[in-house]
């Protein structure tokens, strides 16, 4: 489908799930669709018939691998290194079960992460000498262990083999350690008009404290804080992403920021039980959105705004015809925002008001 087609499409679903709420924006396209993504990640494995090393993604619903040189959506160097590594494979006579390569676009740093299923990597160092001496542009080599076959990636376990273990990526200014296994939005260019129409809808005047609830890595938080509130709180179940928080917080000399470690509807009770106050409310649930829960504990604190990112425009529905149906918020504003050009993904921003 034609990349204006894909925006009018997706315009059309916005429409359909979210017009009953208010005006749509016209969606922020990208002006270049092409090898956005970041983060690649491909599965390795062996195909007997042809008698050779190959990797790429699942076949939908099954563990059979279609081998994948180039994506016209992914980074072409991360595409390029995975390639590499499959030649490798050969000559080092092992099989890795993922590799997952990282780039941070605005530093040029890029990550490695070699998933094994046992914590033995073959000729380890002349390993790495033979990938680094193929992409001397690799900044980190990190080995993952994961023993089990199950649909994620990575394992608990990581030998850092190389460098420093993460990268670094900048952000409105802002400066971003992605390490393996934390979050990142995966376009970032796209993120940056994202993250501006947030901050832009936040109305930060000097004076505001903020909740960021499920805040990853505290990009969204960070950049409020350094732009106009006055003191933020960030909230995040994973424990890995809220260490990198408070780290990204240290690095950007970011001193109103405060992270917390829980789960984003008991800890925004525990805030409404204890009679805190807030002024704006900025949300970034997955996929599934929200709760009802922690929407009620939202009314509870009154916030002057609430800003809703959502990744998908179903459950964001969902939880706007619940917020404002049971509470007197209004929607302001809705922001659709082209993150996954080639996907049938739609972002959506949307500002609520008291
Ligand atoms: N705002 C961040 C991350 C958004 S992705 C960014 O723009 O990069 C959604 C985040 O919600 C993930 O980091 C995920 O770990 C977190 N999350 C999922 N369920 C959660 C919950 N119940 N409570 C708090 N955080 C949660």
């Amino acid at each position: 489908m034609p990349y204006e087609e894909q925006l009018e499409y997706k315009m059309r679903l916005e429409h359909k799930l979210l017009s009953q709420f208010g005006k749509i924006e016209p969606i922020i396209g990208m002006y270049y669709p092409y090898h956005y993504r970041n983060k690649v990640q491909a599965a390795f494995g062996y195909d007997k018939r042809a008698g050779k090393i190959i990797s790429g993604v699942y076949q939908s619903g099954s563990h059979k691998i279609v081998s994948v040189d180039s994506c016209n959506i992914e980074d072409k160097k991360a595409d390029e290194i995975i390639v590499t590594i499959r030649k490798l494979c050969k000559d080092f006579k092992f099989i890795p079960r993922h590799v997952l390569v990282k780039r941070g676009f605005s530093t040029n740093q890029i990550m490695v992460v070699i998933v094994t299923g046992t914590p033995i990597l073959p000729a380890k160092n002349n390993f790495i000498k033979a990938l680094l001496s193929a992409h001397p542009e690799i900044t980190t080599i990190i080995h993952n262990i994961n023993p089990y076959e199950t649909n994620l990636v990575l394992g608990d376990r990581e030998n850092v083999l190389y460098g420093k273990g993460y990268i670094e990526d900048e952000l409105l200014g802002c400066t971003f350690r992605i390490s393996a296994k934390s979050f990142y939005q995966i376009n970032p260019s796209q993120t940056e008009k994202l993250y501006k129409t947030a901050i832009e809808y936040a109305g930060f005047t000097g004076n505001e404290s903020a909740l960021d609830a499920y805040c990853g890595t505290g990009t969204i938080g960070i950049i409020a804080a350094r732009n106009g509130a006055k003191n933020v709180i960030g909230v995040e179940l994973e424990k890995s992403a809220v260490r990198d928080a408070i780290s990204n917080a240290k690095r950007n000399k970011i001193d109103n920021i405060y992270f917390y470690n829980a789960d984003a509807t008991n800890f925004i009770n525990e805030m409404a039980k204890s009679g805190e106050h807030l002024d704006v409310v900025l949300m970034d649930p997955p996929r599934a959105g929200s709760t009802e829960e922690f929407l009620d504990a939202v009314a509870t604190l009154a916030p002057e705004r609430v800003v809703y990112i959502s990744c998908n425009p179903e459950t964001l529905a969902r939880d706007l015809l619940y917020f404002t149906s049971t509470t007197s918020y209004k929607v302001e504003k809705i922001q659709p925002v082209d993150m996954f050009p080639h996907t049938a993904h739609v972002e959506t921003v949307v500002l609520l008001s008291k």
